[in-house]
């Protein structure tokens, strides 16, 4: 399978894909590109402090022994591990940090998990799971897992099906619900600050004897994945832009984030927390203008971008989060889901009545198949794979729609940049075909 250079760019990413240490102060480490999250290490004077585990254990082993070469086991036991929020590849590591005895304490907020919780309360996890394997690529043989757009995509033990709730976390067992609060721990006055973005239970740590703040998924080298496409409750702009605010005046010299490479210097670290609030903030209020305006969110997708000084910011890049995707959120946030036009008040065309009028329009069924294909040559693979939602409406078992539709997908995924729609694209056209092959047999 060839890689097309919109697929290639996130792959290039400097740092992101390639495991290394980091030292960002002269006590704070992370390890970068081991496991699916980065995993961070603070240095006291009587042991160690860490900052997210990684998704799988035999990565969270290699991130240990890393940090082992500057602070060995002997003078520097792990005295506290400290959960960002609850998603599954920064926690499900931790088995390996908390083996030592005593255990050390393990830090997160009060609504730890909040996210996961709400699909376990609605019933929803076998969509959940579903969709989380999409967006991964869990399904994908490895030469297509490219990656998440913002790490590598690591194959553990369990196979390369894992979903976030089978990970093995340890469960935290220290908890605070203020907005900051102050953790003494192995020498080290930390910071705990609450800064909701991307979840609800996220939380920000902050060392100020050197000027350091791991933010966990507030940000990092991707433009925010506002809405991921494995579905999830609003993830509110304007509450993420307060985070980033409230972060960027602590003037940090070292900026830790939960995915890709740290940022250093004060400067640096300023400027691109204020770019990366001023790219959420132009898109919320550009979609905001234009539903005041009467626009659709088809017509807002068209119109929403990125202003040239922000697209060309390697650190808002579409790898992980999608400006298109934000908007139609945003819309879906503030009005739900009817879009204006009254026409979808009513339920008279289904699916199958529409396409059966449309291929009718089109002569017949081998002729819109014809027409779908003759896009596809011409590489107009959305078009085809809408033509053949047409001709699946109306024969949905149909070996050669359900290839049709596959091949569409599989060129529309191999140039989407953003990771994980690439994923679910691939992930989708994988099932197409399995469906002809048991339909085979
Ligand atoms: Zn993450």
């Amino acid at each position: 399978m060839s890689r097309s250079p919109a697929t290639l760019a996130p792959e290039a990413s400097p740092g992101t894909f390639r495991p290394h240490l980091v030292q960002t102060s002269a006590h704070t480490w992370v390890c970068v590109g081991e496991d699916v999250s980065n995993i961070g290490m603070i240095k006291g004077k009587d042991g160690i402090v860490i900052i997210d585990t990684g998704m799988f254990p035999e990565c969270a082993a290699r991130a240990l022994a890393a940090f082992r070469s500057v602070a060995p086991a002997a003078d520097y036991p792990i005295r506290a591990v400290i959960y960002t929020h609850g998603h599954g590849d920064h926690t499900g590591g931790s088995p390996i940090f908390c083996a030592e005895s005593p255990r050390p304490e393990i830090w997160a907020k009060a609504n730890f998990g909040a996210e996961a919780s709400s699909f376990e309360h609605a019933g929803l996890m076998p969509l959940f799971r579903d969709r989380d394997a999409g967006q991964g690529g869990f399904l994908l043989p490895p030469e297509k897992r490219i990656g998440n757009g913002i790490a590598p995509a690591r194959i553990s033990a369990f196979g390369s099906a894992v979903y976030e709730d089978e990970t093995c976390a340890v469960p935290p067992d220290h908890f605070f619900n203020t907005v900051s609060t102050l953790l003494s721990i192995a020498g080290l006055e930390l910071w705990l600050l609450s800064t909701p973005g991307e979840t609800a239970d996220a939380l920000s740590v902050w060392f100020p004897e050197e000027k350091v703040l791991f933010c966990g998924d507030v940000l990092c080298r991707s433009f925010p994945d506002i809405y991921p496409v494995r579905g999830a409750g609003n993830r509110d702009i304007p509450s993420w832009c307060s985070s980033l605010k409230l972060i960027a005046a602590l003037n940090s010299e070292a900026l830790i984030p939960g995915h890709t490479d740290p940022f250093l210097g004060m400067e640096q670290t300023h400027e691109v927390l204020c770019r990366y609030r001023e790219a959420m903030e132009y898109v919320h209020d550009r979609t905001i203008a234009g539903m005041n305006e009467g626009k659709t969110p088809d017509q807002l997708v068209e119109e929403v971008r990125l202003p040239e000084h922000l697209a060309r910011l390697e650190y808002l890049g579409e790898y992980r989060g999608n400006v298109a995707w934000t908007v139609r959120s945003i819309f879906n946030q503030y009005v739900g889901w009817f879009d204006g036009n009254p026409l979808h008040l009513y339920s008279d065309f289904t699916n199958v009545e529409e396409a059966r009028r449309m291929i009718d329009l089109a002569g017949g069924q081998d002729a819109l198949l014809k027409s779908a294909r003759t896009a596809l040559e011409r590489n107009d693979a959305a078009w085809a794979a809408r033509l053949a939602d047409h001709l699946l409406a109306v024969d949905p078992d149909k070996a050669d729609y359900l290839l049709l539709k596959a091949d569409a997908l599989e060129v529309l995924g191999e140039n989407m940049r953003t990771a994980t729609g690439r994923n679910f694209t691939l992930t989708a056209a994988q099932k197409l075909r399995e469906k002809v092959l048991k339909r085979g047999k």
